[in-house]
């Protein structure tokens, strides 16, 4: 079957050999080497230890099903009861072609005066997305990714953030890959931290030419603008944050679940996070906030309940609708798997905002004629304004 045919089926389902979790794509909205990197010596001079040396081809991975209604419906039965009933409410609507029903009872806020944005830049979140696509194809190995690594550290270093670089290989079912997971930390006043999380790397293509101006593209540009806005802020935040830019979220087969055991994708996300358990870093961490194509000029974000923590994604709605963009910020539900679940499943709260009703998703029509700033804006206005309530709900919780 070919990219294009895959990318109208209507659901996308992402299942591994525990857990299963499908995903609802929206169809019916018109569609649907190695090369271990050496620090230059004054980036090794802003590396604090415990990331940079690491570099532990740990990762084992595996392979997955075509995405259809039928193996949708074979699969539910693994799926948690809550979680199921919820999408198959989805289901309905989704494939009629029509409006979602509510996750939750909650009725929407009244909207009000919008409260204040960031100084978010639609148009640098945009020139950002246009200089990666002119990069090429982006994924783990090839000259464009390298191209890219390289620009997301000069602009942290442009903003003046300490930098991480967290280099290891995987075991991918192209045999072993370098990859790197960059972090820009904006130090608070308080040790404690959140993560804004993004993945930089593009899918990988056998033939034709994926630019991921949305998947990959987005999520890096508004990444790098929300680390820009905040780092110069006035005064000294309260709380310390991490801009991790992960690498080697899609999977080399070409669906999720296809190879390595269901566990040929997120291998950035999994390093990272079995390393802050290995040194320690994730006890003082509070929460991770992850963005995943959020630039699609026709914004729609579902809350993400498959596996998000569901109080933060209930302060981001909350958020939205406060900034007067609630409309973006859909009450209906579905259920994606991407970076936040290996935190996730080391004891992080955490978020996925993705739009996943993008209908170029995995096609070559993911250029940046589709995606928008001010999509990438009211994402990244949302984010920054969230982090401060996120940081203080989540203050108490265990660990
Ligand atoms: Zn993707």
């Amino acid at each position: 079957m070919s990219a294009a045919e895959k990318s109208r089926i209507p659901i996308r389902e992402r299942m591994d050999g525990s857990d299963t979790i499908l995903q609802m794509a929206y169809s019916h909205r018109d569609a649907s080497t190695r090369r271990q990197h050496h620090p230059s010596r004054s980036e090794a001079d802003e590396l604090p230890d415990p990331m940079i040396e690491v570099v532990i081809p740990e990762v084992e991975i595996h392979e997955h099903p075509p995405r259809t209604p039928e193996r949708f419906l074979m699969t539910t039965s693994r799926l948690n009861p809550a979680v199921l009933l919820t999408t198959l409410l989805f289901l309905t609507p989704a494939c009629a072609g029509q409006s979602m029903a509510p996750a939750s009872g909650a009725a929407p806020a009244p909207r009000g005066t919008p409260a204040e944005t960031t100084d978010f830049s639609a148009s640098r979140a945009l020139d950002h997305v246009q200089r990666l696509v002119e990069m090429g194809p982006r994924p783990v190995g090839s000259l464009g990714h390298d191209r890219m690594r390289d620009y997301i550290l000069a602009e942290l270093k442009k903003y003046g953030l300490k930098i991480l670089r967290d280099d290891f290989q995987a075991t991918t079912p192209l045999g072993e890959k370098s990859m790197t997971n960059i972090i820009g930390i904006l130090p608070g006043v308080e040790e404690g931290f959140m993560m804004v999380a993004g993945h930089y790397d593009t899918k990988y293509f056998k033939s034709g030419v994926f630019v991921g101006a949305n998947d990959g593209g987005s999520s890096t540009a508004a990444l790098l603008e929300i680390a820009r806005t905040m780092a110069q802020q006035a005064g000294k935040p309260k709380h310390t944050t991490w801009f991790v830019f992960l690498d080697g979220e899609e999977a080399f087969c070409w669906d999720w679940y296809e190879c390595l055991n269901g566990k040929d994708h997120t291998y950035g996300s999994r390093h990272l996070a079995e390393k802050m358990v290995r040194d320690g870093t994730i006890r003082m961490a509070r929460a991770l906030v992850l963005i995943d194509m959020i630039g699609d000029k026709d914004l729609g974000l579902d809350r993400e309940i498959g596996y998000s923590t569901p109080s933060i994604t209930d302060i981001i709605w909350e958020t939205a609708e406060s900034l007067g963009y609630g409309l973006h910020f859909l009450p209906s539900g579905q259920s994606v798997a991407d970076d936040h679940v290996p935190f996730l499943e080391n004891g992080l709260p955490a978020v996925d905002l993705i739009d996943f009703r993008y209908p170029y998703w995995h096609t070559v029509q993911d250029t940046v004629d589709k995606v928008s700033g001010d999509s990438m804006k009211i994402v990244g206005d949302v984010v920054i304004k969230s982090l401060a309530a996120i940081y203080d709900g989540t203050a108490a919780r265990k660990r």
